[in-house]
């Protein structure tokens, strides 16, 4: 049986408003826009805004100008993740049928004390695993990973395989304050608005398996694709940061730069950044 092929290819552009534009955004937008327009597809705009502690109004607003000034065009309106809480109880309801969701009552300090492995990442252990606590409010809520290897052909940079019980073990799916992660938030956003192709930066290449893992769980029978580019180092181990003032749109712009001036900086970081083996660019100098 042969996986059914998309008719149609639909994007995302995600921005979470915790910080303005950089040059790292607009790569990110020139992949997605230019993606979907070789494909003749569309890009929907969604602000994750899941994490509410640390999202700002002030942030959103200036993306949408940000956004508008460079000339990329969204279709239709925005989604935000706040507005999105049925979407996500009637994802979660489908887990819970099946099974697959317990609470976890271990804290941020005893998830510390596990040893990262190999790849840095902390596998959660299964603590609370059998010990059969509902999720419910005041307790984190994982979904059962069984060991399994995940396959997938990322756009970019072919194949990969990724065992999610390995890398992760069971996915906190909603923090013990009541917030969704981001890793199920995107997936149901995901599923729910029939994206067919994720675009976004190499650093996420890591949690694809997991992603594609929960949407097959939810119910979803062609995962997306998946297209991970090379990002925009400050330097071997800095990202760009939303505070560094010498790559914020607005500050370049204040600085004088048009639109135009902006895009083809970011154009010129994407080709040094394709050049790298690891595909991470980094800035020549360090400086943009
Ligand atoms: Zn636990």
């Amino acid at each position: 049986m042969t996986d059914r092929v998309p008719q149609t290819f639909v994007t995302r552009f995600a921005p979470a408003p915790t910080g303005f534009l950089h040059l790292g955004h607009v790569v990110n937008a020139l992949y997605v826009w230019g993606m979907a327009r070789e494909a003749g597809g569309l890009v929907y705009m969604r602000i994750e805004d899941h994490d509410r502690q640390r999202c700002r109004p002030e942030f959103e607003q200036a993306i949408f100008e940000d956004l508008g000034w460079l000339g990329f065009e969204a279709t239709g309106p925005a989604v935000r993740q706040r507005d999105r809480e049925d979407v996500y109880r009637a994802a979660v309801a489908r887990l819970v049928e099946r099974g697959l969701v317990y609470g976890c009552s271990c804290t941020r300090a005893e998830l510390q004390q596990v040893a990262p492995g190999a790849d840095g990442e902390r596998r959660y252990p299964g603590t609370c695993r059998s010990r059969g606590l509902a999720p419910a409010e005041g307790v984190g809520w994982r979904v059962r990973f069984e060991p399994g290897e995940e396959r997938f052909t990322d756009r970019l940079s072919g194949v990969h395989t990724q065992d999610p019980s390995r890398q992760c073990g069971d996915l906190l799916i909603r923090d013990r304050l009541g917030n969704w992660t981001y890793q199920f938030a995107v997936v149901a956003d995901d599923l729910d608005q029939g994206i067919t192709d994720v675009i976004r930066g190499v650093d996420l290449l890591p949690s694809t398996g997991r992603q594609i893992r929960l949407a097959r769980l939810l119910g979803r029978e062609t995962p997306p694709r998946f297209a991970h580019h090379a990002l925009v180092m400050r330097s071997a181990t800095e990202k760009l940061s939303k505070s560094d003032g010498d790559t914020g749109v607005r500050d370049l712009r204040a600085a004088g730069w048009s639109a135009a001036d902006v895009r083809q900086r970011a154009q010129a970081l994407m080709a040094v950044s394709l050049d790298q083996p690891a595909r991470t660019g980094i800035l020549p100098g360090g400086r943009l």
